[in-house]
């Protein structure tokens, strides 16, 4: 199962979650959860909008480097 944080649009992988991830620390309200990675693809996905990107520490192959955030 995946969780995501929708006020970020970070998904985490809920089988192998980071301590950095602070999963504890998402207020239950923020949370969706999905099921399927064939669904986190897609929110993935460069077209989604909103698009999602995978969490850095649990999902690295899905996390997407923001250029726009460090200019
Ligand atoms: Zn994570």
């Amino acid at each position: 199962m995946y969780l995501i944080d929708t006020r970020t649009n970070v998904i985490h992988d809920m089988t192998r979650p980071a301590y950095e991830c602070h999963i504890s620390h998402i207020p239950k309200d923020v949370i969706k959860k999905v099921y399927t990675i064939d669904t986190v693809k897609r929110m993935c996905d460069m077209d989604a909008v909103p698009r999602y990107t995978g969490c850095q520490w649990c999902m690295p192959d899905y996390f997407i480097f923001d250029m726009s955030k460090i200019y």
